[in-house]
């Protein structure tokens, strides 16, 4: 394990040329195969809708944004998504959307995670990334049968995340959010962008050793990309989107080294900066991947970010695990393992 000292001295080295890290990228590989192995497992990602109630400074789908066309799939359009995905050998669906909390909406999720598991007699994975939520909503849904729950903490720094946020978006809020999934039973992922205005490689540091003490299950983290819909585009960050390609692959591959048997996403946002985003985000260390299945007539209003690649799904250049594994990072069960024998 390394020091907070010794990951702001990684971090901080000179940025520039992605060779520099190459020793640090083969390292993270390489514990990477050992642990979760050296294919990397597959979700196919369904966004569900772009209508939120909140209104994050960095987000192009915030709700201040009156410029964004709004919409929302029918229920036959993810069980259509979730097939296609199924058919090209994808074992589990994330559905992720903007955030609601209305019981319209809690209810509807229930009825169609019901349904996508009994469509598949059980077989389909099921991953949420639906904002925050009661503690009751996350054990309905559970019950429902999604295992895996995504809610990135966007900024482990109180004070940066309120720097993010309006003032009635609470950083408290959502680590207890993080902890009522963990208590719902499901395998809990969270992250955070990169490269964001005000956000220093400290910064970066304390997110690696917040994701360590959470002793989550899975990570996705990307860099930050303006939006020029959203308030904070007008805030110039430290650095530059190549920096910020580089800071995401080192958070990678330290997060490899720091949690070996732990899920890391190559997010989307790394291809959006980089043709091959994904590509060196696997070389440093992350072992999934999220292609977007969403149907193409709405795939367009789902933008988070200036450059949102509309189509992510050819993964030519990977070693894929095809038969329709989830793919569940073997820290889950060796942390419900740990937690039984102390009982
Ligand atoms: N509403 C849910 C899920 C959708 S947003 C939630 O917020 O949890 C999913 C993720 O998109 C967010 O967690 C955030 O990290 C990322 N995101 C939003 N705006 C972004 C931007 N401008 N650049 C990079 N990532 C962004
Ligand atoms: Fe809504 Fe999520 Fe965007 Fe925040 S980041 S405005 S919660 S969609």
């Amino acid at each position: 394990m390394r020091s907070r000292e010794e990951l702001i001295e990684v971090l901080g080295a000179p940025l520039g040329d992605l060779a520099t890290d190459g020793a640090l990228f083969a390292e993270a590989a390489e514990v990477r195969d050992r642990t979760v192995g050296d294919r990397v497992y597959v979700r196919g990602l369904i966004e569900l809708s772009n209508r939120c109630r909140k209104n994050c400074l960095y987000c192009g789908i915030r709700s201040g944004n009156g410029e964004v066309e709004r919409y929302e799939l029918t229920d036959e359009e993810v069980l259509e998504a979730a097939c296609g995905a199924w058919s090209a050998g994808i074992g589990s669906v994330v559905i992720q959307a903007g955030e609601r909390t209305d019981e319209a909406f809690v209810g509807r999720i229930e009825r169609l995670v019901g349904a996508l598991k009994r469509r598949s007699e059980g077989a389909l994975g099921i991953t949420l990334s639906l904002g925050e939520q009661t503690a009751e909503v996350y054990r309905r849904w559970y019950r429902a049968g999604a295992h895996r729950y995504l809610l990135r903490i966007e900024a482990s720094s109180p004070v940066l995340y309120g720097r993010l946020h309006p003032a009635d978006h609470r950083y408290e809020r959502r680590v207890v959010c993080l902890e009522a999934l963990r208590e719902a039973g499901y395998q809990v992922g969270t992250g955070g962008m990169i490269g964001l205005p005000f956000q220093r490689v400290e910064d970066l540091a304390d997110d690696l050793l917040f994701f360590r003490r959470m002793d989550i299950d899975m990570c996705g983290m990307g860099p930050y990309i303006e939006h020029p819909q959203a308030p904070l585009a007008a805030v110039r960050s430290d650095f530059t989107r190549e920096e910020r390609l580089q800071l995401a692959l080192r958070m990678i591959a330290l997060l490899r080294l720091e949690m070996p048997d732990i899920n890391i996403a190559a997010t989307t946002a790394l291809h959006a900066l980089h043709p091959r985003g994904r590509e060196l985000g696997v070389a440093a260390g992350a072992n999934v991947l999220m292609p977007n299945v969403t149907p193409e007539v709405v795939r367009g209003s789902y933008r988070l970010y200036e450059g949102k690649p509309a189509d992510d799904t050819d993964l030519s250049g990977f070693r894929v695990v095809r038969d329709r594994a989830w793919g569940d990072a073997p820290h889950y069960a060796s942390r419900r393992a740990a937690s039984k024998s102390e009982e």
